[in-house]
């Protein structure tokens, strides 16, 4: 396993906002409260969507003292945000404890929100056409900044008479290289007495973390599970995906396949297309080979150019082309726009725009 690196805030106090309804059941009894006052105290985070202690009118007077000397409630700060041309894309770099940033993507269509959260401050998987990949890892994301990140554009969307629907884990980092955390953070998500999201309106995003996949099947966690592939053998995948040296395809594949027989679900592949390199006939033939017979869907997303990569996103007589040959394996395919492509939405590229800038003392493009 890649070696674990874990920075929490220096802030000894327990962050609620960390802790799903079990964890905060049990810091409660050791303080002597009960289940009681620990779903009552939840119920006004998640459903009354208190934002400091002293919003929890309604709880015992001793347990919100015990907060305020133990606990903290920690919020998000918005660093730099920027809107797309359309409107429909807001995107946020917010500010950690510790000054770390992260990326966070509003996507409003009617009635259906869409938020892309970030599970760690960086990447260490290294994909070379990846903005976030091209920073590296500087942390693991806590469950609270996770969960942070929902509860920031929970309150944008009240406020616009609008509610969230979808959460994708498809921002800055790798979501099973944080597996606990982020895992802790879905179960807060999904908890029926507070946010009450729907697991099947929850996708996670992976770029092939073996261990994590085989995890993933034997947990009862009904999401639904993308896997980021971009080549179809070992030798092309690891040319943009480095970590698919460590996991290879056979191994992946394998991996993919006991999540589809234990989970009874469809898995989602990812391919981003990049002009000449993995977008041609035989790029979608050999990817019609391998998932051929799966139940598998694959989205083909054109590349969003990024600094510290020469490849471009391919034609759009291309794009078809490659959708056609997977039909012709019985493979369903559906293109993605990264949309907000106009505010640098692809996944790091906000931060790394907002940052070379600061350098340089320009203005961002926002
Ligand atoms: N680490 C996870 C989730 C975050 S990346 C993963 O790799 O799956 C989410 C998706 O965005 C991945 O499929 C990734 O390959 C894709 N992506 C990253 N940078 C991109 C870019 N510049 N253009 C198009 N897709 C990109
Ligand atoms: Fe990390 Fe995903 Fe970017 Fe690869 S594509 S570097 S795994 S965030």
């Amino acid at each position: 396993m890649l070696s674990r690196i874990l920075v929490m805030p220096s802030d000894t106090l327990a962050n609620l906002y960390d802790l799903t309804r079990p964890a905060l059941g049990a810091l409660l009894a050791g303080w002597g409260f009960s289940a009681y006052h620990r779903d009552q105290l939840w119920t006004a985070l998640y459903r009354r969507h208190a934002t400091s202690f002293d919003e929890l009118e309604g709880l015992k007077p001793e347990l919100v003292r015990a907060l305020r000397e133990r606990a903290r409630l920690s919020h998000l700060g918005v660093h730099h945000e920027s809107f797309s041309s359309d409107g429909f894309t807001h995107k946020l770099l917010l500010r950690l404890d510790d000054g770390q940033t992260i990326e966070t993507v509003l996507m409003r269509f009617k009635g259906r929100a869409t938020v892309c959260i970030s599970t760690q401050a960086g990447c260490a998987m290294g994909c070379v056409f990846c903005a976030t990949g091209q920073m590296g890892l500087s942390r693991h994301l806590t469950p609270g900044e996770i969960v942070g990140q929902v509860l920031h554009v929970n309150r944008v969307l009240r406020d616009a008479n609008e509610s969230l629907r979808n959460v994708v884990l498809m921002g800055m980092g790798e979501p099973l290289h944080n597996y606990e955390h982020t895992m802790a953070a879905i179960d807060v998500l999904v908890d029926a007495m507070g946010l009450a999201m729907g697991p099947r309106f929850i996708t996670l995003s992976t770029v092939g973390v073996v261990p994590g996949i085989r995890r993933l099947a034997d947990e009862e966690r009904p999401i639904h599970l993308a896997v980021s592939l971009h080549g179809a053998t070992d030798a092309e995948r690891a040319a943009l995906v480095p970590v698919g040296r460590r996991w290879p395809l056979d191994e992946l594949m394998d991996a993919c396949r006991y999540y589809s027989e234990k989970r009874g679900r469809r898995i989602f592949f990812e391919w981003t297309l990049i002009a000449g390199r993995n977008d041609t006939a035989e790029h979608a033939h050999t990817l019609g080979q391998l998932l051929r017979g799966m139940d598998a869907h694959v989205n083909v997303i054109p590349l969003n150019p990024t600094v510290g990569y020469d490849g471009g996103p391919s034609r759009p007589e291309s794009v078809r082309a490659f959708q056609d040959v997977l039909t012709s394996y019985a493979v369903p395919s559906t293109v993605r726009q990264r949309r907000g492509i106009d505010i640098d939405a692809g996944c790091g590229q906000l931060k790394a725009d907002v940052e070379r800038r600061a350098r340089r003392s320009l203005p961002t493009s926002a």
